[in-house]
């Protein structure tokens, strides 16, 4: 069974003190976890540690990075690779966020490399794809989500590939308090399975979580979460707030 996932971005937010005490906030909250369902808190780099550190003892509670090196190692001045996160027991990272994408001009071959680097090291991808409004007002949204998947994962091996981790993150929805629809998100991510499973076969494609984000909040996060193909969400500006948090956590399939 596919894991249910509800992901914390909390972006170049919080202070260390403020970044503990939602944390601390959060675990007071009884879920009733099942085994399939997972959150995990991509946090700043400065702070993996101290996170981990809290969450310790609650194993559907990981710690996350928000990005990676596409290189192993050298002189990359400022650049944190999976070998690193490896290292101080980090399972996972996003990759290729549209702010990384838009603000660091990383592309659909960069981030097939960081993929590659993240596999080597035993990091496991959370993959970001969507598209911008402009491509939307278009309804070529389809064509363009499916070239990300086939230029930054489609030469992975079907291990690889089994239960991996991909969000669907409509640019035009994120942070702007603008929603996909219930048939938007769900066309997209059954595109997005169907995508999967020509070039992988149908266990594989089932096999993948896709969460979908943009604009997630208490209020919605049930019905985007019910959706056949949506499994869980990664969140922004509401994973800030432990009570929103909390609540769109609760909003998982069981
Ligand atoms: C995000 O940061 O990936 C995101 C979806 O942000 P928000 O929930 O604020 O739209």
């Amino acid at each position: 069974m596919r894991k249910q996932i509800a992901a914390a971005n909390w972006k170049m937010n919080l202070s260390l003190q403020e970044s503990e005490a939602l944390v601390s906030d959060l675990l007071k909250t009884d879920y009733s976890f099942t085994n399939n369902q997972l959150v995990l808190l991509a946090v700043p780099f400065p702070y993996l540690l101290n996170i981990q550190q809290k969450i310790s003892g609650d194993n559907h509670f990981s710690v996350c990075s928000q990005n990676c090196a596409a290189t192993e190692n050298g002189a990359y001045t400022g650049e944190v690779s999976t070998q690193m996160l490896n290292g101080m027991g980090i399972g996972y990272s996003i990759i290729g966020h549209s702010e990384r994408r838009l603000y660091y001009q990383e592309d659909n071959s960069t981030l097939a490399n960081k993929i590659n680097v993240s596999f080597k090291y035993g990091v496991q991808p959370v993959f970001c794809c969507g598209e911008p409004l402009e491509v939307r007002e278009k309804n070529a949204q389809n064509d363009f989500v499916q070239l990300q998947l086939e230029e930054s994962l489609f030469h992975l091996t079907e291990v690889q590939m089994t239960n991996f981790i991909i969000a669907y993150e409509p640019i035009w929805a994120i942070g702007t308090g603008r929603t996909a629809t219930s048939d938007q998100a769900q066309h997209m991510h059954a595109h997005i399975r169907a995508v999967i499973e020509k070039k992988y076969g149908n266990d594989i494609a089932t096999s993948v979580s896709i969460l979908y984000g943009g604009s997630v909040k208490a209020s919605n996060a049930k019905e985007l979460f019910s959706l056949p193909d949506v499994d869980g969400g990664l969140v922004g500006g509401a994973s800030l707030i432990a009570s929103e948090f909390s609540e769109i956590i609760k909003s998982l399939k069981k």
